[in-house]
């Protein structure tokens, strides 16, 4: 059965693999070996022809330049006669209706659901990916949807979403799909958050900003070398992306996944913070996430507690005000307290919250102002 016509048979409506919740939904169809469904390719919104029918993707700092029959490093974006298309518009590998608190996004309508989608591929290439299963892979490598912005857009509000989220893999290099769907979302009051390591070509990433509401960023680590041996990528554009991302008013959101030698050196956090402090404020919430082995990095234990502790008690001391440890469930810096009273004034245990104490984005305790996007 092909995608579209699995679609047409359950009325245009993805489904729930018995559950209503964070659940992961049942596969329309199965991994399709090399099978390249041309007819599904959407023309690239970010290249440059070059001359031999050659192209330049300007989408990622990466700018690949593409000979004719050839697709760029994340392996979804081909060449065909000097014309780029992308290989996954309308073709997400996974669908989950998770908490936003899972995103993280703590800042943002906490308590609320938001519809999650992934295409294959990724722009980097992280050696402690958690989902390199299903970003480290091309188009036809793993089972599909056919579920165009339409479909998920129904499909949000259908399951009582206030948000999509575009997340798991890097959306960098699903971004025609992704905004294309986030503006049909905003258009029929479904919200858009961007789950993203800030790899992106500023005019894209502009382009977002007009139909997304809020976008969390991985900081992979504050120096070259991380990027270089352990991301295969750049920092300095990821730190021009958020100092862009935050002038234009957007409610951003930072996690930093602290491994054991690599990144947690408490030189490298302060300059971090006192950099966050400088060029984006002290409002912009910090998360401290636990890493666990994953992928090719193996043999590093996880990150005790008490490093992220440090890592936490440091950012608090050069001033930044919301300050989260994250994979930790249970931990008292999940809290969100008033930078002002210092009362908790949203209250979760992992992604469950026991309370929300903001009234028109100020806490009830003291009325001073909580930053975010509250309901
Ligand atoms: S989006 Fe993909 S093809 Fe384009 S420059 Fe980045 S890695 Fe290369």
């Amino acid at each position: 059965m092909r995608r579209r016509t699995f679609l047409k048979k359950v009325g245009g409506t993805l489904l729930l693999a018995g559950c209503n919740s964070a659940c992961v939904l049942s596969t329309a169809k199965g991994a399709a070996g090399n099978d390249e469904d041309e007819a599904s390719w959407v023309e690239a919104r970010y290249y440059e022809k070059l001359p031999f029918k050659r192209v330049k993707c300007t989408l990622c700092p990466r700018e690949c330049v593409i000979d004719n029959l050839e697709t760029g490093y994340c392996g979804v974006r081909t060449n065909r006669d000097g014309v780029y298309y992308t290989l996954v518009y309308g073709n997400p590998v996974t669908l989950h209706n998770d908490p936003i608190e899972k995103k993280p996004l703590f800042h943002f309508l906490p308590g609320t659901m938001a519809f999650s989608i992934a295409t294959v591929g990724c722009n980097v290439n992280c050696k402690f990916c958690q989902n390199w299963e299903i970003s480290q892979v091309g188009p036809g490598q793993v089972p599909s949807y056919d579920a165009p912005p339409e479909v998920i857009v129904n499909n949000a509000k259908r399951y009582g979403s206030s948000s999509i989220a575009y997340t798991y893999t890097e959306p960098v290099v699903f971004t025609e799909y992704m905004y294309d769907t986030a503006k049909l979302g905003r258009q029929r009051g479904v919200r858009s958050v961007m789950i993203t390591n800030g790899y992106i070509n500023p005019q894209p990433m502009i382009d977002l900003c007009g139909v997304l509401d809020a976008v969390k960023v991985d900081l992979k680590a504050f120096t070259q070398k991380f990027y270089d041996e352990m991301v295969t990528g750049e920092l300095q554009p990821v730190l021009d992306i958020l100092e862009l991302i935050k002038k234009m008013g957007m409610w951003t959101e930072i996690v930093y996944l602290v491994i054991p030698t690599k990144n947690d050196d408490p030189g490298e956090i302060r300059e971090m913070a006192q950099w966050i402090k400088s060029d984006l404020d002290t409002e912009t919430p910090v998360h401290f996430s636990r890493y666990h082995p994953q992928y090719l990095v193996k043999n590093i234990s996880p990150t005790p507690v008490s490093t992220l502790r440090k890592c936490h008690d440091i950012c608090r001391g050069e001033g930044l005000n919301y300050v989260y440890i994250g994979n930790v469930p249970g931990n008292e810096a999940e809290k969100t307290y008033c930078p002002q009273c210092n009362e908790v004034v949203v209250d979760r245990i992992g992604y469950t919250i026991r309370a929300v104490n903001i009234v028109g984005g100020r806490c009830k305790n003291c009325g001073g102002s909580i930053a975010g996007v509250w309901i």
